[in-house]
């Protein structure tokens, strides 16, 4: 479960990278940024499940604030654009190209 949250943490380091990169050279990202934000939000909202599961019991309780980590990311997938309202920036902005 830790490998899997390392895939997934470096993949969207990756992405935001690149993707600031691209805003640096002057490049529309439009979609790019709907892509980091959607990428992220699933990603830590799947990181922290993990990280409830390796604890058992005890990261279902307030021990070490993992349970406070779970409810904050979850928050991540509502604000600042919900996840579908990414997903359909992303949708249209294949079907534009
Ligand atoms: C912790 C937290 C902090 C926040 N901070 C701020 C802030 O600082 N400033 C601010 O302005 N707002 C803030 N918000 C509000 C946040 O931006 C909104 O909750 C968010 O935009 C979703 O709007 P809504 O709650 O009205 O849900 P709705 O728009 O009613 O959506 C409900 C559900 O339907 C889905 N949905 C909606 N339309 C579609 C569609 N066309 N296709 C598919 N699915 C769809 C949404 O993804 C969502 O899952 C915050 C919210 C939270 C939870």
């Amino acid at each position: 479960m830790l490998a899997e949250c390392k895939v997934d943490i470096e993949s969207a380091r990756a992405l935001i990278l690149k993707t600031a990169r691209k805003l640096h050279r002057g490049k529309d990202v439009t979609m790019d940024v709907s892509l980091c934000k959607y990428l992220s939000t699933e990603m830590c909202f799947r990181v922290a499940h993990r990280v409830v599961q390796i604890f058992g019991g005890r990261g279902y309780t307030k021990y070490r604030g993992i349970e406070r980590f779970f409810r904050d990311v979850r928050a991540a997938r509502i604000y600042e654009g919900t996840s579908q309202i990414h997903l359909l920036n992303i949708g249209k902005r294949l079907l534009a190209e």
